[in-house]
């Protein structure tokens, strides 16, 4: 399956235009600061999108208040879709950029049923540092908060 290519023009965010009424969507769920609708593509049946209402394009533009109503959405939909449709597994998915795995310049995460042999594939290269380096990127960090 390919990744959905957006043909948005600049300006015209496709998400925004969902959440304004101009194009259609099957909506599940809204409130004051997200809204979550069935996912075009469907990797899996009952994928769900959780979106902000408001024009953010990552994560890292969400207010605080934005980003934890878009987890209790997600935690929402999540139990929705265990009543639903049972699937065995339950994967979230948020991408951010391009290189992140974006498609769709506004935030959003993925609400996906997990199933034996569904095809979804996630390679993780895992590198295993020493201790040391570990600790230099936790420095890092902490002196980044
Ligand atoms: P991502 O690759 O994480 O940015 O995901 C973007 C997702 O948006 C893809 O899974 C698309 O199938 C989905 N999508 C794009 N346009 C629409 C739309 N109009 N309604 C519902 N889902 C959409
Ligand atoms: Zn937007």
């Amino acid at each position: 399956m390919p990744m959905f290519v957006d043909t948005s023009p600049p300006g015209q965010c496709i998400f925004c235009r969902l959440v304004a009424g101009e194009i259609p969507s099957a909506k599940v769920y809204e409130d004051a600061l997200t809204i979550a609708f069935m996912d075009i593509g469907q990797v899996t049946p009952g994928h769900v999108l959780v979106a902000t209402k408001r024009h953010a394009a990552t994560l890292l533009d969400t207010t605080p208040e934005e980003a934890a109503t878009l987890m209790q959405t997600a935690r929402r939909v999540a139990l929705a879709v265990r009543t639903a449709f049972d699937p065995p597994g339950l994967t979230l998915l948020q991408a951010n950029g391009a290189l992140g795995g974006q498609t769709v310049a506004h935030v959003h995460l993925h609400v996906v049923p997990r199933h034996e042999d569904d095809g979804i594939t996630f390679t993780w290269p895992r590198q295993e540092p020493p201790a040391a380096v570990l600790a230099g990127y936790a420095e890092r960090l902490r002196a980044a908060l």
